[in-house]
């Protein structure tokens, strides 16, 4: 498979250079196509997609595949920045991709948090909270950063007396908010914790909820590598009703945009 676009800014007017490279005529940026990450081969991202795919742990998948655990860490990594930068076609120029997600190219690393609440080691910091934004049928969400953090704190608090509910500002446009075990849905003037158990259709509760079971605080997540566990999440969501097939086919070919 060809790319015959930009993998940095997307513009299809690529020029064949020498050493069998290819060169962007806009941003002037060089690419060898077909090279994947991480000088794994074609055959060994198709090999390790599988059980990641089937949530298996890196050392399982690495007895697996043969590949080194290291190796199959840094992969995972890889897989996860590309996730986060797939942004639901339905909520494209509404959400920003987190610019963690693709400032890895260089040093091959995720880069650390520059959050300072991410930086709290004291244990007071407030446990992470996600916005989430929701169109048919598809979620994005984000590490909320202060000062909102904060101010939605203070918000819960000052609603806590009047059934959870209380006044936001217009400029906020998140759909819905996961915080500490709860899911708090947003309207235009207020913000409701809701606890319908029995929404099962509701993609945005569903999300929500499963937001908060699969990165709550207590698993013992490093609070740096959150941005990428929280892609992981939204990405296996929008996907959850494609075969594991089609999974597959999508993460290689952003694997080959990487
Ligand atoms: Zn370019």
């Amino acid at each position: 498979m060809a790319l015959r676009t930009c993998p940095r800014c997307s513009n299809d007017r690529v020029y064949d250079v020498r050493r069998g490279k290819c060169r962007c005529a806009r941003c002037k940026y060089e690419w060898i196509p077909n090279r994947l990450p991480l000088h794994l081969k074609e055959q060994e991202w198709r090999h390790l997609l599988r059980p990641f795919l089937e949530e298996k742990s890196g050392k399982v998948i690495s007895d697996e595949t043969g590949i080194h655990r290291q190796r199959i860490l840094r992969a995972l990594t890889v897989l996860r920045m590309v996730m986060g930068r797939d942004v639901p076609q339905v909520l494209e120029g509404k959400v920003k991709v987190d610019a963690r997600y693709s400032t890895g190219k260089a040093s091959r690393r995720f880069p650390a948090s520059t959050d300072p609440a991410g930086k709290h080691r004291t244990g007071t910091a407030h446990p992470p909270i996600y916005g989430i934004w929701y169109s048919q049928g598809k979620v994005w969400a984000s590490l909320m950063r202060e000062p909102e953090a904060n101010h939605f704190l203070s918000l819960l608090q000052e609603g806590a007396a009047s059934d959870d509910r209380a006044a936001v500002d217009a400029d906020s446009d998140y759909s819905g908010i996961a915080y500490n075990g709860r899911f708090y849905r947003m309207n235009n003037t207020t913000i409701t914790e809701d606890r319908n158990a029995y929404a099962t259709d509701d993609g945005l509760y569903n999300f929500g909820n499963y937001l908060t079971k699969r990165l709550a605080p207590r698993r013992g997540l490093r609070r740096d590598r959150l941005p990428l566990y929280l892609a992981e999440c939204v990405w296996r969501f929008n996907h959850r009703d494609a075969p594991v097939p089609r999974q597959e086919e999508k993460l290689l070919d952003l694997l080959h945009r990487y």
